[in-house]
């Protein structure tokens, strides 16, 4: 366990934003996060627990502690080769791309549509995270966890998570309750690619045959020409939402606007695009100082090199509020703001 004071959190957030943590301690395995927990390490209150920090907005220093598990490990717990499936771990500190790429290496599939996405595999069932039709939620098995108040073990079987769009329980009703150490994943050994977005599968289409290895470098391809690269310009991926509406609602708006992307959601509901929105105000490449919108994608906030958290959260209030005005729909926030609103 290492202990750090008065620590910059430059290169812990995604956004690039330097302020400083009262401290900072890294949790190299589970049993030094249950020696914290249990109460024989001194250290300032509150707490965060933090991934990469590609999914946070931080407005303001952080007074107290940060823990920043560093556990590691890839294990494969059980095969079964009648179901063509196997069962895969992974610790909380291991990067989430490096994970993605080791399952694609051995050949198992679930998860390649979630390349190159941001983040450590602690926060993946904390933010259920998704692109290209999937959802990690689907090939999660298991969360090991620690309960904060005293470092016992808490496993979460899937149908405990209470998984939904970007949210699950750790994210919503327990939050800040347990830290993730471990994921279990279930991976097919004999993988049908998932190529129900057309221009994934053009993509794949256009490196060679429908295997995992060119799923995943389409999804590299695509990604990299689409989204800024947050080691080159400051970013925590999309803003805000896609805002899931009544159909009567989706219907009124697609009247005001025929080109109104929609896509359908659970019964009776339809999911409209942000970004979209967003554009349509006339927010692409816009900037407020450093703070600015991506002039390729309206739904990515940027920090262009000086912006502070506080004036990106203003600049995302503005743009809240010119939908809201325009089309009556409220977006709602994807990045997590930790410090003053
Ligand atoms: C360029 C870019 C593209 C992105 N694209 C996508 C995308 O396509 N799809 C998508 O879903 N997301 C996307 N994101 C968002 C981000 O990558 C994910 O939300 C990611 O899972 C966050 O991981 P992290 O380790 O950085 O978590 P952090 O941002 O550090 O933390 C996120 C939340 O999880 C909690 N947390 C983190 N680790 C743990 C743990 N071990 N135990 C308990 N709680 C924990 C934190 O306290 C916080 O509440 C993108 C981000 C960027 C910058």
């Amino acid at each position: 366990m290492m202990i750090y004071k008065n620590v910059s959190l430059k290169k812990y957030n995604t956004f690039g934003l330097d302020y400083k943590a009262d401290c900072m301690i890294h949790l190299e395995n589970e049993q030094e996060a249950i020696e914290f927990f249990n109460g024989n390490v001194v250290w300032n209150k509150p707490f965060l627990v933090l991934g990469s920090g590609s999914n946070i907005l931080f407005t303001s220093n952080f007074k107290g502690t940060i823990l920043y598990p560093e556990i590691s490990g890839i294990k494969i717990e059980d095969k079964d080769l009648n179901k063509g499936e196997v069962i895969v771990s992974a610790g909380a500190g291991i990067n989430w791309d490096d994970f993605v790429a080791w399952t694609v290496d051995n050949g198992f599939g679930g998860l390649e549509n979630l390349s190159l996405i941001p983040g450590k595999v602690g926060a993946t069932p904390v933010q259920n995270i998704g692109a290209y039709g999937v959802e990690v939620k689907d090939q999660i098995v298991s969360v090991r966890t620690l309960i904060v108040n005293d470092g016992s073990i808490r496993v979460f079987e899937n149908n405990e998570c209470e998984f939904g769009y970007r949210n699950s329980i750790f994210k919503r009703r327990e939050k800040g309750r347990y830290l993730v150490t471990r994921v279990y994943y279930r991976l097919a050994i004999n993988p049908q690619m998932n190529l129900i977005y057309d221009s994934l599968k053009e993509e794949v289409n256009k490196i060679g045959t429908e295997t995992l290895q060119n799923t995943r470098q389409a999804v590299i391809n695509i990604r990299r020409n689409k989204l800024p690269d947050p080691e080159i310009i400051g970013n925590a991926g999309s803003f805000f939402k896609n805002p899931v509406v009544n159909k009567s609602v989706a219907g009124s708006l697609k009247n005001r606007y025929p080109d109104l992307p929609v896509y359908p959601d659970q019964e009776g509901y339809i999911k409209l695009a942000s970004g979209w929105l967003i554009d349509r105000c006339g927010w692409k490449g816009k900037r407020r100082g450093d703070a600015g919108v991506h002039e390729k994608q309206a739904l990515v906030l940027v920090n262009y090199g000086k912006a502070t958290g506080k004036e990106i959260l203003d600049l995302s209030e503005e743009i809240k509020e010119s939908v809201r005005d325009k089309f009556g729909i409220d977006l709602e926030r994807e990045v997590e703001v930790v410090g003053a609103i």
